[in-house]
């Protein structure tokens, strides 16, 4: 064993720290977590702004919501969660609508003061042949049945487009139906029981995950880099691995490479209290360039008396291809990326001795509620029969 510890991680995302704090709680194990990053948390790692006071996302705004009550009750382990509720707002055509679409945003859009079962015949009539696909087979047919085509049109066809820069007919249909649609005025953004932000920031929740004697972490190291001491070719086969990075790049790209997609952040500053009056902003429209703007200090309304009155921080996202160097966000799941998915999935079970998980390890379109949950699973079913 090359290394003191008795389990690698690889990658200090959520997949990661959870299966780090499930196996220093069941057993007398240690635990050495490698990132490539200068810091923990992964994609859902934030830093407080000192200019504003504001809570930046670093990787783009992230929003903890959950159904499954054992995850609820696992994450309140580790940090008070605000009673934060998302909502979101679109902009169309000179006008702001309430997403996801509901009610409100039927009636507006056709000002109208229909009832709820007057606006479920009006969609249907408009979804026309759409409605009756039983199993829609992409994002097109989807969003069609579900909203008929002049909303579709409105508020999903440009959006897709700048998000995923992919024919809609070509995604997957679940991309879609990840967002509700609803027939009353209830403009919760999701539908899942709980929801809430870490009460002192994201990155406080996820150190205090890993707040064990025997657990050591060692930032800004490749697992790709042959000449530090936690890499690929020293380690696999000796000492249980636990990866959590692109499972393409992990197999050097031998069978073609995964496609994803990237964001890029644009930092905008006002000299304002708020900025939109919300959180978060989507650009229906092609004129617009980036899909979304998000202001992070109305993440947390709790915390007004620390933040600057005078300021705000915006940051307006654009989508695009992932190259390789880029950070991937999006797994893109063509039915190409899913056969090609499938080899790679064989390929990583295959290996000795290593466990992949999380969005980039099993390639997977996941929330941080389901990474967390796969991780708990995967310490029963994977880790702790590795570790005996
Ligand atoms: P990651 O967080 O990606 O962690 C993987 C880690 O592995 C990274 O830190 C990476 O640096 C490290 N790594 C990779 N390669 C190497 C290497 N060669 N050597 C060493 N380390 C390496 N979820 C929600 O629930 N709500 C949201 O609102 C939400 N919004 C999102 C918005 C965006 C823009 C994105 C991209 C994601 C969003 N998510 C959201 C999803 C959420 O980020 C993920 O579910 C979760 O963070 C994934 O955790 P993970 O551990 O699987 O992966
Ligand atoms: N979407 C859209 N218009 C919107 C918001 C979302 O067309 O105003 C579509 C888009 O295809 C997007 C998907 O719905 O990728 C899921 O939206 P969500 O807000 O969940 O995306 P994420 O937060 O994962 O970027």
């Amino acid at each position: 064993n090359p290394v003191e510890a008795d389990v690698v991680i690889v990658g200090a995302g959520l997949f990661g720290l959870v299966t780090a704090q499930q196996i220093t709680e069941h057993t007398d194990k240690t635990v050495h977590i490698i990132d490539i990053r200068d810091h923990i948390g992964g994609n859902a790692y934030s830093y407080f702004d000192k200019e504003t006071g504001a809570e930046i996302h670093k990787y783009g705004a992230h929003l903890f919501h959950t159904s499954n009550d054992r995850v609820w009750e696992y994450v309140n382990r580790f940090s008070k969660f605000t009673n934060y509720v998302h909502r979101v707002y679109t902009t169309h055509d000179g006008e702001v609508f309430p997403l996801p679409v509901n009610l409100g945003t039927i009636n507006q859009f056709f000002h109208a003061a229909y009832t709820p079962e007057e606006a479920k015949r009006l969609i249907e009539q408009q979804a026309g042949e759409f409605a009756h696909i039983e199993e829609p087979q992409n994002l097109d047919e989807q969003g069609k049945k579900l909203i008929g085509e002049p909303l579709y049109n409105a508020f999903i066809r440009n959006y897709t487009g700048k998000q995923w820069q992919t024919d809609p007919s070509d995604l997957p249909a679940s991309i879609i139906r990840r967002l509700p649609v609803r027939f009353n005025y209830d403009n919760r953004y999701f539908k899942d029981t709980y929801e809430g932000l870490p009460a002192d920031g994201y990155t406080r929740w996820m150190e205090n995950m890993i707040d064990s004697d025997r657990i050591t972490v060692t930032l800004g190291v490749d697992f790709f880099d042959e000449n530090q001491p936690y890499s690929k070719g020293k380690l696999v086969g000796t000492v249980p691995v636990i990866y959590t990075g692109p499972v393409d790049k992990y197999f050097n790209y031998e069978l073609g490479e995964l496609k994803w997609r990237t964001v890029d952040f644009k930092e905008v500053r006002y000299d304002e209290e708020d900025h939109f009056g919300v959180p978060v902003m989507n650009y229906a429209d092609a004129d617009v360039p980036y899909t979304r703007a998000i202001e992070f200090k109305n993440f947390n309304p709790e915390r007004r008396e620390q933040q600057n009155p005078r300021k705000t921080v915006v940051w307006e996202e654009y989508s695009r291809f992932a190259e390789r160097g880029d950070e991937p966000y999006y797994p893109i799941n063509t039915d190409a990326d899913k056969e090609l998915y499938a080899q790679y999935k064989e390929r990583a079970a295959a290996e000795p001795q290593v466990v992949f998980g999380g969005r980039l390890g099993t390639y997977a379109y996941y929330d941080m509620h389901q990474v967390i949950n796969t991780a708990l699973i995967a310490y029963e079913k994977q880790v702790k029969p590795l570790l005996q």
